[in-house]
């Protein structure tokens, strides 16, 4: 897919508040930090569509982009944030998981992890709550650069086996830079795939 255009749709708190569902829909979510606006904005080349860095927490909203006038690309509130009060955090769970169970026009989540780091509990737990959904979904390892390719596919391993523990397979997954623009072409084909499906 060349991707030729991406707009910003709209930001909403409450997912029956999102565009008409006409399109395919596509959300992106993970652990804040995880760097999702970065990856938002390496896929739609442009810097600032996604805002990147700002104080964990704060953007707590479901928002909607529309690429190439053919399909919703989804910016969803990071998760895990420990540091928000429960009753905050309870309300964005809250959010993310009625648009998740109900908005009918969502292809595919795709959950962002960080590849540095062993695998987390808050991810696991999410990736156990889509599945228990029934939501598809696919992962995307991010941050490649930051470590060598031996620790990459040490801690991809890892996450499999991990996976495998409760799960009979492992999704498609990616391997990502936002920094050094690694597997763009790869996740913005295997959405074009999916909305040919
Ligand atoms: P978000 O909270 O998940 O939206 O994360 P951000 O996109 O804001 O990224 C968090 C931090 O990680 C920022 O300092 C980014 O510059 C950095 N970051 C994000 N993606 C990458 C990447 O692919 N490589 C490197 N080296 N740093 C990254």
């Amino acid at each position: 897919m060349k991707l030729t255009e991406a707009k910003f749709v709209q930001s909403a708190s409450d997912y029956r508040k999102s565009p008409k569902p006409l399109l395919p829909e596509y959300a992106f979510i993970g652990r804040s930090n995880v760097g999702k606006s970065s990856l938002i904005n390496m896929l739609t080349a442009n810097k600032n569509l996604a805002k990147t860095s700002q104080t964990p927490g704060k953007t707590q909203l479901i928002n909607h982009f529309i690429i190439n006038n053919n399909w919703f690309l989804v910016d969803l509130p990071g998760y895990g944030f420990a540091k928000a009060p429960k009753a905050e955090r309870e309300k964005w769970d809250k959010m993310i998981w009625d648009y998740l169970a109900n908005r009918e026009n969502l292809m595919c989540v795709f959950v962002l992890i960080d590849i540095r780091i062993e695998p987390q509990t808050v991810d696991l737990n999410f990736i156990d709550a889509l599945g228990e959904k029934g939501i598809p979904f696919y992962l995307i390892f991010t941050k490649a650069d930051k470590v060598g390719k031996v620790t990459a596919e040490q801690n991809i391993d890892l996450f499999k086996k991990t996976m495998l523990m409760t799960w009979s397979k492992v999704p498609p997954y990616f391997v990502t830079s936002s920094e050094k623009r690694i597997g763009r072409e790869e996740l913005l084909k295997a959405i074009d795939d999916l909305n040919q499906s």
